[in-house]
C-alpha cells in the first residue's frame, strides 16, 4: 500500500493505486504520493 495525500486539501488516503477522486474536497488528479510501498504490485506495477 502506499499513502496519497489531496495536494488540495491535505486529505490523505491510503491505496495501491492513486486515488482517482479526493472522497473529502472531491478533486480530480491532486493526489501526490507520500509513501511509497515497499512490495508493491497491482495498479500496473511492471516488475
Ligand atoms: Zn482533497
Amino acid at each position: 500500500m502506499a499513502l496519497w495525500q489531496c495536494e488540495k486539501c491535505g486529505q490523505e488516503k491510503e491505496g495501491r493505486c492513486k486515488p482517482r477522486k479526493c472522497p473529502e474536497c472531491g478533486d480530480q488528479g491532486q493526489f501526490v504520493k507520500k509513501v511509497d510501498a515497499p512490495a508493491a504490485g497491482g495498479c500496473g506495477a511492471k516488475k
